[in-house]
Parts: C-alpha cells; structure tokens; sequence
C-alpha cells in the first residue's frame, strides 16, 4: 500500500535524528519474540556496567562531602574537608544532612580543646595524691562551712626567718614555713619602694585552743556582730597557717584594734599580693559569701598563679573554688601574668 511504502522511512529516518548514539544491534531486544540468551546476557552485562558506575560516581561525591569516611571511622571528617576547602559541602545535600552537620561542627571544638589539653598534659609532671590530701596545700578552702583539717603543721615561727623590711607583735607569730620567703619578698619590695614602713604582723597561726577563748571573749564582748569577725573554732583560717594579720607598729600605739587599713601607700601591698602569692581574703562587697566583714588586713595564701587570677579579677576564694569545678584538663583556665608569661590551670 502507497500509504505504508511513504510512512516507513520518514519514521526511520525520525528516529535515527533523535537517537544520541546507535544501540548495538544485539542490545535491540524485540520482547514479542522469545529472547536468546546471547542477548538477554548482554542486556543483563549493560545494565550491570552501568549501576557500578553509577555507584561509583554517587560515592566518589560523597566521599568529597565527607560522609562516607566520617561515618566509617567516627573520626570528624567532614568538619576537617569543610575547613580545607571552606565550601560547605551542604550545597549538594538536603537540609536533612544539612541537620546532621550541626554537631558535628560542637565536635570540632571540644576536639581542639582537648588537643590543647593533650598537649599541655605532656609538658606537666604527674604528682600522685592520696585523698588525704584533698584537706591539704595552700588552695585549701576554709569558711564557716569547711573546717580546716589543718593545725599546727609545718608552722615555722617569723622570728626566726623574716626579713629586716617589718616586725613582729611578738616573738610567737608563726606560719606555714611555704610563705615566708613569699611574705618576705613582698615587704621588701614595698620597702624598697617606700621607704622604712611601720608594717607588723600581729596574728599568723592561731591552734585550735587559741580559738576556742579568742571566739568565747568576742561572743562575750559583742554578741550581735561576734561571728562576723571572728570564727568558730575549727573553722579559722588562721589554723591553716597561711595566713597572717598586718597591723602599724605606730610611735604613739594608733587607735584601739588594728590600725593597717590598706590604703595611702598601703595601697601598694593590697593591689599587688596576688604578684606574691597571697589575696585579701576578706573582699569589700563580698560578705555574703564570704561570710565575713570586710578586712583590709587579713591575707591569704593561695600561691602563685591563683592569687594573681583572684586578684585581678576580684573574686573571693569560694568563687575561684566554683571555677575550678567547671574546668578540667581538658577544659583549662588560660590566663596570661603581669609578665606576659602563660598559664593552663
Ligand atoms: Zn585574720
């Protein structure tokens, strides 16, 4: 028929102009007709070449993504290509995979936190402590809520090693023997800087007994405000021995109670202790946590870098207390000193 002989080759010819490329002659299956196996295992092979490739291309992109390998080894892959490459991969992938990156990236810092720490763990030396020694050394917290398991250890009397920079209420003012050459440092510097000053220690370590009256007499004195100045007994700072009290040791004998106030040239010893190792335990504003009033006089201990932190950021020893707790070696304090010089605490 003229109308079939007409239609065939345009057709053909369609179908030809359309195709990118000519299939193989063996892959044209015709499934009215029952298929050979030669074909059918072509046709299987085809099919077979090209699901691997194109499981090897979804792979390869996502290996670049970091996907694949962060989710092998557990290891922060992803986090590592994004920081490479500073293109997040997340252009390609759903907001899903988008979600998954979230933590991730908080991996990344607790990572770098710990290298740090890691690194800072290498250069220290491990000093082994037993739990009796949680109640011991110069950062050891005495309040009206922490006795102090402290009394009368490694106490060395002034008399014997202090320098010429100040004097003494009396000849049986002692302290923990660690302090002295911090305190006699301190004053001599502030008597360099001064001239001959009227400084004197009047108390350092006060025992257990001494206490017991010193408490008993100010209860009798002043019942209302007694506590305020003076500690029960056992839970005296000054039984620890890293304490002591300034007082002027003035040609006229000064006021009734302690005369060093910390201020005029005084000033000096209060703002820079934290240099020496000690702190002013007793803040001004800090009563209600420190439980005490406010006692220019009264220093602290605590050893150097601490004092310095503690000082320069005006806290009390119960605060720096709280912050140690939050911190560990893998979460240091990084503070830098008056010198420049580094510290991990
Ligand atoms: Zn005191």
């Amino acid at each position: 028929m003229n109308n079939n002989d007409n239609n065939s080759p345009e057709k053909e010819e369609t179908s030809e102009d359309k195709s990118f490329f000519h299939l193989p002659e063996i892959l044209k299956i015709d499934f009215d007709k029952p298929v050979p196996f030669k074909q059918q295992f072509a046709f299987m092979s085809t099919v077979l070449v090209i699901s691997c490739l194109l499981f090897t291309v979804v792979y390869i992109q996502q290996m670049f993504a970091g996907n694949i390998a962060s989710a092998e080894d557990g290891k922060p892959t992803s986090v590592a290509n994004d920081e490479v490459s500073g293109t997040p991969a997340s252009d390609t992938s759903s907001s899903a995979e988008k979600e998954e990156k979230k933590p991730k990236k908080q991996q990344k810092k607790v990572t770098k936190i710990s290298t740090v720490g890691a690194d800072i763990l290498k250069k220290m030396t491990t000093v082994e402590r037993t739990p009796d020694d949680i109640h011991k050394g110069s950062l050891i917290l005495v309040n009206k809520d922490y006795s102090s398991a402290l009394d009368g250890e490694n106490i060395t009397m002034l008399s014997e090693e202090k320098s010429d920079s100040y004097v003494l209420s009396d000849n049986t003012v002692g302290v923990d023997a660690e302090i002295i050459p911090h305190l006699n440092s301190m004053l001599d510097d502030f008597e360099s800087l001064y001239g001959e000053t009227d400084i004197m220690i009047a108390c350092g370590y006060r025992g257990y007994e001494t206490q017991v009256s010193l408490y008993n007499d100010e209860l009798d004195d002043n019942d209302t405000e007694g506590d305020q100045w003076v500690a029960p007994p056992g839970y005296s700072e000054h039984q620890t021995g890293y304490v002591f009290d300034f007082d002027l040791n003035l040609a006229d004998g000064g006021k009734a109670g302690i005369n060093y106030d910390g201020e005029g040239d005084y000033a000096w010893i209060n703002n820079n202790c934290g240099e020496y190792g000690f702190i002013l335990r007793y803040r001004e504003g800090k009563e209600k946590i420190t439980g005490y009033l406010f006692e220019p006089w009264h220093f602290r201990y605590v050893g150097f870098p601490h004092s310095e932190y503690i000082e320069d950021n005006d806290i009390t020893l119960e605060e720096y207390m709280e912050l140690l707790h939050k911190h560990d070696d893998e979460d240091v304090i990084l503070m830098e000193d008056h010198d420049g010089h580094q510290w991990c605490i």
